[in-house]
């Protein structure tokens, strides 16, 4: 569960986000959409503590804080919680497929390595990259490394994913199948996503609600039909259909 109460951000005398209140419960699957600049990466950054906000609480899956009074211990608990892929993959270059997707399971979670290789085959074998176990991600495509991203991701033992733009450094016909991963293990899975997007289809599709931010603030939020289907704001609409 994620929980954002008055959150406020201010980059110098900049606001970049002003009085964010959001509650995505445990399960589901939210998109993050608005021009570029509106602040969606910034809030993702929040709930991790990669960006310090300003003023606000969060409630991060039973870790609840006032923003301005926050220990490195929480910090912490706060990544623990959150598992983040980014928008250029950041896999280490020198290890395998299995050695990024073992990585935060041994080195995090103390596993052992035969366990935790087993859930790294396994999560391979979800991303359809089964067969890529031994592959360093200079060998790989771009839309390989980001499923390597992906199941990395899920090896962390968190209920809460958040993606940046998992999809806007591939090439076009690379996009698609990362979406179909991130749809097949939204349905299959239990995690809590948080997905900043310009793929309005995918949006459309794979998410219970989407938000819309523009300057910081968030405009509107509601289904996947409230927002392209029954929308009587003309920025959201204009937004929506321009991206279609
Ligand atoms: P995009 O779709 O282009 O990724 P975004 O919605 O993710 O945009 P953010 O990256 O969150 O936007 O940026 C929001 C605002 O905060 C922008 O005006 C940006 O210039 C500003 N900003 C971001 N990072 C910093 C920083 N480190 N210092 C100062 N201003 C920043
Ligand atoms: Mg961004």
């Amino acid at each position: 569960m994620i929980k954002i109460e008055h959150l406020n951000m201010h980059f110098g005398d900049k606001e970049v986000l002003k009085d964010i209140n959001l509650t995505v419960k445990k399960g589901e699957v939210v998109a993050l959409i608005g021009p570029s600049g509106s602040g969606k990466s910034t809030l993702l950054r929040c709930l991790n503590f990669l960006v310090k906000p300003t003023s606000g609480r969060l409630n991060i899956d039973g870790i609840n804080l006032d923003v301005t009074d926050v220990s490195k211990k929480d910090i912490f608990s706060l990544r623990q919680k959150t598992a983040m892929v980014f928008q250029n993959y950041n896999l280490l270059k020198n290890m395998t497929a299995l050695g990024n997707i073992m990585e935060p399971m041994v080195t995090v979670q103390k596993m052992n390595k035969k366990e935790a290789e087993t859930i790294a085959l396994e999560l391979l074998e979800r991303v359809g990259l089964k067969n890529h176990k031994n592959s360093y991600p200079s060998q790989l495509s771009g839309g390989q490394q980001q499923r390597v991203g992906i199941a990395r991701a899920m090896a962390v033992n968190s209920n809460i994913i958040l993606f940046d733009e998992p999809t806007s450094s591939l090439d076009p016909e690379l996009v698609g199948d990362v979406l179909e991963v991130i749809k097949k293990l939204a349905i299959e899975t239990q995690k809590t996503m948080l997905i900043v997007t310009h793929e309005m289809k995918f949006a459309k599709e794979v998410s219970d609600k989407i938000v819309f931010l523009e300057n910081g603030s968030i405009v509107v939020d509601g289904t996947p039909n409230e927002i392209f289907v029954e929308s009587k704001n003309t920025r959201v609409s204009n937004f929506v259909n321009k991206m279609t």
